[in-house]
């Protein structure tokens, strides 16, 4: 039997990882490009197609051949397929609350110091954006978050994109985080919630001595009342970063930023514990 063959028999999301993969199977996350280059996620299946104003594509056209490879709707409209990224599926995914944007979930990644094994405790869950993410990258992570459909939500769109093996580093509780954080020994907090500065004062006997504490905001005023708690406690390094990403035009000779970017997200604040409760006299 060829490679060829051997894949297109096999339907299931049973290999280590799909990304490795030459060939599209049954079960593959594709990602369509059209001529204006835009995008649309989709689940290859069995007798199923993907319709679009200009026609509809058969999955089983796509199934076997290699990412990158082109299709056209019966009415001549092309398509390219490709396996989304993390930062294609963030794009896209289904969300309930606002997600956290790549190019705030990279640096989010190096604030924290994220890599595999890493003990994370994460809160608000939202859409699951920044669970995904910092799953993808190896960390073992518990979610408090008050709302059982965001929750719900998170867990949802984490499996989709990542399957079932992160499923089993990811722990998640409905439970308010303000009230308090019944853990100890974690690595790094990372919160995206309204008052974050209601989570301070928990941090001591939570996070280890030298953990990372990061929090996302899209208020200065959040962050003003952030920093001026953080400053009466135990911590150092204490940072408030703004990423601005900015993509350019390159054509021709107009070589020149966009005229549109993104023009606010949220500021990012770091810190790290000093202090834990055995130091307290
Ligand atoms: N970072 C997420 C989005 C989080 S949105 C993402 O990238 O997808 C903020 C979330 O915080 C909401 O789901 C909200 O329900 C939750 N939240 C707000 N206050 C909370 C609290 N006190 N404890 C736990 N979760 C809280």
């Amino acid at each position: 039997m060829s490679k060829h063959e051997s894949q297109l028999s096999n339907d299931g999301h049973d290999t280590e990882s799909t990304y490795d993969a030459e060939l599209l199977r049954y079960g593959d996350r594709v990602m369509l490009i059209d001529s204006r280059n835009r995008r649309y996620l989709v689940t290859l299946a069995r007798d199923a197609a993907f319709h679009s104003h200009s026609g509809l594509v058969p999955h089983e056209d796509m199934v076997g051949r290699p990412e990158g490879s082109e299709f056209r709707t019966a009415s001549n409209a092309k398509y390219i397929v490709l396996r989304p990224t993390l930062t294609d599926y963030v794009l896209k995914m289904p969300r309930g609350a606002q997600v956290i944007y790549p190019k705030d979930l990279g640096p989010i990644l190096l604030l924290a110091d994220i890599h595999p094994g890493v003990r994370v405790l994460e809160s608000g869950l939202g859409s699951g954006a920044l669970s995904t993410t910092l799953l993808r990258y190896g960390a073992i992570v518990t979610g408090y978050e008050i709302r059982e459909d965001f929750a719900e939500r998170a867990q949802e769109n984490v499996k989709t994109f990542l399957g079932d093996e992160p499923l089993e580093r990811y722990h998640v509780h409905i439970r308010d985080i303000y009230e308090g954080i019944p853990e100890s020994g974690l690595d790094r907090v990372i919160l995206d919630l309204p008052e974050p500065w209601q989570v301070v004062p928990h941090l001591p006997g939570a996070l280890r001595r030298g953990g990372i504490f990061v929090a996302y905001n899209p208020s200065i005023i959040q962050v003003q009342q952030l920093r001026s708690v953080l400053a009466d406690g135990p911590f150092t390094m204490i940072e408030t970063v703004e990423i601005l990403q900015r993509s350019w035009h390159v054509e021709g000779n107009a070589v020149r930023p966009d005229h549109r970017m993104v023009g606010h997200t949220g500021f990012l604040t770091s810190a790290r514990l000093l202090g834990g409760p055995a130091e307290d006299e």
